[in-house]
């Protein structure tokens, strides 16, 4: 039968899923404080001036490098406290190519800029199994990718080593594949930008390092996590803003050494100026305001970038026209932009996603919700197909059908069609597993015999498995003109299950 002509589902997905609701532009604030202004003469624009030069015709292949950036304007250099010998007193993390390194392997516009092909990216981190929020991400990623004719890839964000999952990469690209999110370059397929494993471009994130350092737009901190847990609560116990006191800007090794909570082993911190600009333009939400970030450690002792070095870095050299993430990242976007800035190279393009949520407006997390787990989806039998409809129709309106009526059962095809971020709707939608269920039925009455029963077997067979009492007798089900055999039972103390 044919999807659109089916029925409407029996329920709403609930008051907040406001599906055909217009997505305003709004300022974002956390947990609920006042948003920062914007900055003079700041509001809609860019937060500040594209440094790009004029952009050269596409080459007929994407270069597997970007050509050198231009120089950053003297005055790039020149905004920040402190001069820049005082923000690199050691030269450590100071690569001994570093200046030909960063010269030879960024530029000001993206690559995909340059060829006029849009390139998107997903980027999970390995800490355990995947989140359902990497199909989600991946899934309007992808839809516009596929629309533009543009090159997904995937990026595996393994920098936090604490939270490191051997096994985790593996079920990202299992779950992904399942669900036909399929990426274009990633690290078990190659592409011109490899490797996209983070961890494997150390040496590619010391050279920027190194470059703002010079600039004074960075400085090392030798804090020891003790110290910064004084300073923490001593600001808490005096009601002053939190944030990294500055004990360590515009001070030598020695200088900071003969002062309390000294660590050997420094990190590098941002320098961020009283004027950052805070207000960006979001596909989705518009002009969007974030709160202001204190100076936030990009290099690790571990030899590590974090999380907000390793993005820019990536996002540039690997041409990312435009970044889908999270709305939870809006508050690092001033940190990112800062970095573009400094380094002299054009920002992506932005759209933060409505966090999933759980009906008391809780984030979903794996610890609280099976269902945050993307492996489950594929353990409780449903349909990929039907997983990706639903995670479409949480943050976006129904088709329409030939009456105007609203046509909630579609393909990833039909909805890459009609993609458009205006229509993505900014509230967090709640994750409502009853219109999954729904929609499940509406994806399995839809299937062939034979490609019901070829999708069921894998199930019906690990059923039998775990419940055939008769051990040692070897009886027969027949499914659509199938034969499967029911398994000698391979150990009688397994949990039993209902095969019902
Ligand atoms: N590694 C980040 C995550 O797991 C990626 C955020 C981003 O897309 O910039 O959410």
């Amino acid at each position: 039968p044919s999807l659109s002509l089916l029925p409407p589902p029996p329920s709403p997905a609930g008051p907040r899923h406001s599906l055909t609701a217009p997505a305003p532009a709004r300022a974002w604030t956390r947990g609920g404080a006042a948003a920062a202004p914007p900055p003079p003469g700041g509001g809609g624009g860019a937060p500040h001036p594209r440094r790009s030069p004029p952009r050269p015709p596409p080459p007929p292949t994407p270069p597997p490098r970007p050509p050198p950036p231009p120089p950053p304007p003297a005055d790039e250099t020149s905004d920040a406290a402190g001069s820049p010998s005082d923000a690199h007193p050691d030269g450590r993390h100071r690569p001994a190519e570093s200046e030909q390194s960063v010269s030879e392997t960024s530029a000001a516009a993206p690559v995909g800029a340059l060829t006029g092909a849009v390139r998107l990216r997903v980027a999970p981190s390995p800490t355990g199994d995947p989140h359902v929020g990497t199909a989600y991400m991946s899934l309007f990623n992808l839809a516009f990718v596929r629309q533009h004719g543009g090159r997904f890839v995937l990026r595996i964000e393994d920098t936090d080593r604490t939270r490191f999952r051997a096994d985790s990469e593996q079920q990202v690209f299992d779950t992904l594949s399942w669900l036909g999110l399929t990426w274009d370059e990633g690290p078990d397929i190659g592409g011109p930008f490899e490797p996209y494993r983070q961890s494997e471009r150390l040496d590619t994130y010391r050279p920027y390092v190194e470059r703002l350092l010079e600039s004074g737009h960075a400085y090392h901190c030798w804090c020891t996590p003790g110290r910064l847990a004084q300073m923490r609560e001593a600001q808490a116990r005096d009601k002053k803003p939190t944030g990294y006191d500055r004990m360590c800007h515009g001070l030598t090794e020695q200088e900071r050494a003969e002062l309390p909570g000294f660590s050997e082993t420094p990190v590098v911190r941002m320098f961020v100026p009283d004027d950052v600009p805070l207000v960006f333009d979001d596909l989705i939400r518009g002009t969007v305001s974030a709160p202001r970030p204190d100076d936030q450690v990009i290099f690790k002792a571990d030899g590590f970038p974090t999380y907000h070095l390793a993005v820019v870095v990536d996002d540039h050299e690997m041409g990312i026209t435009h970044v889908v993430r999270g709305e939870e990242w809006i508050s690092s976007t001033p940190k990112h932009i800062l970095l573009y800035q400094w380094l002299g190279l054009e920002p992506p393009k932005f759209a933060h996603m409505p966090l999933l949520r759980n009906p008391d407006s809780s984030k979903i997390s794996k610890r609280k919700n099976p269902a945050a787990r993307l492996t489950w989806f594929r353990e409780q039998g449903y349909l990929p197909e039907a997983l990706v409809n639903f995670l479409a129709l949480l943050a976006y309106p129904p088709a329409k059908g030939p009456e105007g009526e609203d046509v909630e059962v579609f393909t990833f095809e039909d909805f890459s069609a009609r993609f458009s971020w205006s229509d993505v709707n900014p509230v967090g939608p709640i994750f409502d597993l009853k219109k999954l269920d729904w929609l499940n039925g509406m994806h399995i009455r839809a299937l062939e015999l034979d490609d019901f029963t070829s999708r069921l077997l894998p199930y019906l067979e690990a059923c039998l498995l775990y419940t055939s009492d008769a051990a040692d007798e070897r009886s027969s089900v027949d499914l659509g003109g199938r034969r499967i055999i029911k398994k000698k039972k391979s150990n009688r103390h397994r949990d039993k299950r209902s095969t019902k």
